[in-house]
């Protein structure tokens, strides 16, 4: 702490969005007298680059509304000195200056600071596929001029990328009227989501005439369309590349700083770099997350730890938390929202884990307007603490997945969920809110309910499990796992001599009078599990991957 810059300073900030300026406001509210300059490459400072999919779709018409502020907005309000369309080239930390270039006049200038902030972002990834340069990508308001441009003439285009950019992309485009094609080289949609969770946004861009290509890579990229690995050629008007990011390191990497594990900037909990004079916040820096560290290219993310920056440059230190990388992304009208790792990732580290699916109403069901949810909680069989959820529907998908990601930030227990006392009226919740059924299921598994995964059926079954549906006729007549045999829950206990001597899987419809029969069948004595989840999850993981080559769970 000797080394830190005594005030009044000059700070001067690299990046102008989500954290520069948030590092930069913050600055000022904190310090009248320093000077602080922001270093901005981009047209425009402090735009809301999370919009620009919007725009492109005309939901945000007005395409001012995505600048949030100006450069003499912000000179007048808060005294910061904005160089826009001014490049930092060189971090020089021997003499603690920032070298600039001015991209309008080509003109160099070296900027002093006392104190330095990094956060540049990061720059769309562009796979190294033939054709590539003939793509956009959608990072910034130039690219969203230049796609709206290509998409007032167009009647049809390729998104490759099924994570978020890609999918709110596709969505505006179907929504102006354009044929759209999405290209996922990965068996599933988002990538922050197990398969079966991520199955219904697959069913819902279908249904709104979107086509989806799952598990085949673009091999080439025309002006006019692609070629996929399966040989097929597809056109279209315009492509555009959504395939990730990659952080914008080079002026940390050139200048020495300590690079992180997952090839962002090192920091430490203050956001402060390997330089005592330098931090670094944002898709650049690293985030300490459970168990490791890795890249999060969140806003909110970025906007906190710019704030957090601004109060260590002043002597208010206060450390960063694990990040989650809690988000969310809306979909023809679904929301799919996640914190914490999947299934895929914790089944990758070796991690023990107690998986949990339901499908509650989000609000109660009498109410007009209740519409089911999916929900998948995913719980440390030892600690009892959450690892990670997933929470997909129509309506109440934000609020559960907050109040979840609330609680493994606070260190609650899965079976604390039980406990948590949350608003209820009618047309809101439950009286039993789903966040709390996830808790009554998590005590019920912990106390030794036995249960049984969507992808463990068949191998189950070939081991001479039986599988009992304890639906009504009408339920099953609709659909039902091959092979399954009906005895209605009304009628279990007069069926329960059938059942000795084996072992049974039971099944309903989400799983909670499979919790039941269970509950009569192993008081019998009969070896039992719950289907977790119940039809509904088995349905939802089968559909997805019907076509895959590869387990769910790998
Ligand atoms: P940015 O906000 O990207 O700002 C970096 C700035 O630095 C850029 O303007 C760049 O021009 C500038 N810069 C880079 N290098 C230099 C240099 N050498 N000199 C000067 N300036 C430089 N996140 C969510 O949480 N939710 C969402 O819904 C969401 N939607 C998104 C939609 C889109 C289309 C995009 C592109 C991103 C979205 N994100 C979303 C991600 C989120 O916007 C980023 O994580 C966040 O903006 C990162 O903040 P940052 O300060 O690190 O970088």
């Amino acid at each position: 702490m000797s080394e830190r810059p005594s005030e009044p300073q000059t700070i001067v900030i690299i990046g102008g969005v989500a954290g520069g300026m948030s590092a930069a406001t913050r600055l000022r509210r904190i310090n009248e007298q320093a000077t602080i300059i922001v270093l901005e490459r981009g047209g425009e400072v402090s735009f809301a680059n999370c919009g620009l999919p919007y725009h492109v779709g005309g939901v945000i018409p007005d395409r001012e509304s995505l600048v949030l502020q100006k450069p003499e907005q912000l000179k007048a309000r808060f005294n910061i000195d904005v160089h826009v369309r001014t490049e930092a080239t060189a971090i020089n930390r021997a003499d603690k200056t920032v070298s600039a270039r001015d991209l309008v006049t080509g003109e160099n200038r070296d900027y002093p600071y006392d104190a330095l902030v990094l956060s540049p972002g990061s720059t769309p990834f562009r796979p190294p596929i033939p054709g590539v340069q003939e793509a956009h990508v959608l990072w910034n308001l130039d690219d969203m001029d230049s796609l709206i441009t290509s998409a007032e003439k167009a009647h049809s285009a390729i998104v490759v990328g099924g994570g978020f950019i890609g999918l709110e992309l596709a969505e505006n485009l179907v929504h102006r009227g354009i044929q759209t094609t999405l290209v996922e080289a990965l068996p599933q949609l988002m990538p922050t989501l197990d398969v079966e969770m991520a199955w219904p946004l697959v069913e819902r861009g279908r249904l709104r005439g979107l086509d989806i290509r799952l598990q085949v890579a673009v091999t080439e990229i025309r002006s006019t369309g692609v070629t996929l690995a399966d040989g097929t050629s597809l056109d279209s008007d315009f492509v555009v590349v959504a395939v990730g990011a990659r952080p914008n390191t080079e002026l940390a990497v050139a200048s020495g700083l300590k690079m992180g594990e997952a090839g962002g900037v090192w920091v430490d909990d203050q956001q402060r770099t390997s330089d005592p004079h330098i931090w670094a916040v944002g898709d650049v820096a690293e985030k300490v997350r459970p168990g490791g560290h890795s890249l999060v290219p969140l806003a909110g993310l970025a906007n906190r730890h710019g704030r957090l920056a601004a109060d260590s440059i002043m002597g208010r230190p206060a450390a960063a938390k694990i990040a989650y990388g809690t988000s969310i992304v809306g979909f023809f009208g679904v929301a799919a929202a996640s914190t914490g790792y999947t299934e895929r990732v914790l089944a990758l580290q070796g991690q023990a884990m107690r998986v949990i699916h339901t499908h509650p109403v989000s609000h109660a069901g009498y109410y007009p307007g209740a519409s089911q949810l999916a929900m998948k909680l995913i719980v440390d069989p030892v600690t009892d603490l959450i690892l990670g959820a997933q929470v997909v529907g129509e309506d109440g998908v934000d609020k559960r997945i907050d109040v979840i990601a609330t609680a493994m930030s606070a260190g609650l227990t899965a079976s604390d969920l039980r406990d948590l006392e949350l608003s209820y009226a009618p047309q809101f919740a439950s009286a039993k809110d789903p966040i709390n059924m996830l808790g009554y299921v998590n005590e019920n598994r912990a106390l030794g309910e036995h249960s049984v995964q969507w992808h463990e059926v068949s191998q189950k079954r070939e081991a001479g499990w039986v599988l009992l549906d304890v639906r009504t006729s009408g339920e099953y007549s609709q659909g039902a796992i091959p092979g399954s045999e009906l005895v209605t829950l009304d009628e279990l206990r007069e069926h329960v001599q059938r059942f000795r001597g084996k072992r049974v899987i039971v099944t309903c419809r989400v799983g909670q009078r499979g919790h039941t029969a269970a509950s009569i069948l192993s008081q019998e004595g009969i070896e039992v599990a719950n289907l977790d989840g119940g039809y509904l999850t088995w349905n939802m993981g089968m559909a997805a991957t019907e076509f895959t080559q590869l387990a769910p769970v790998a």
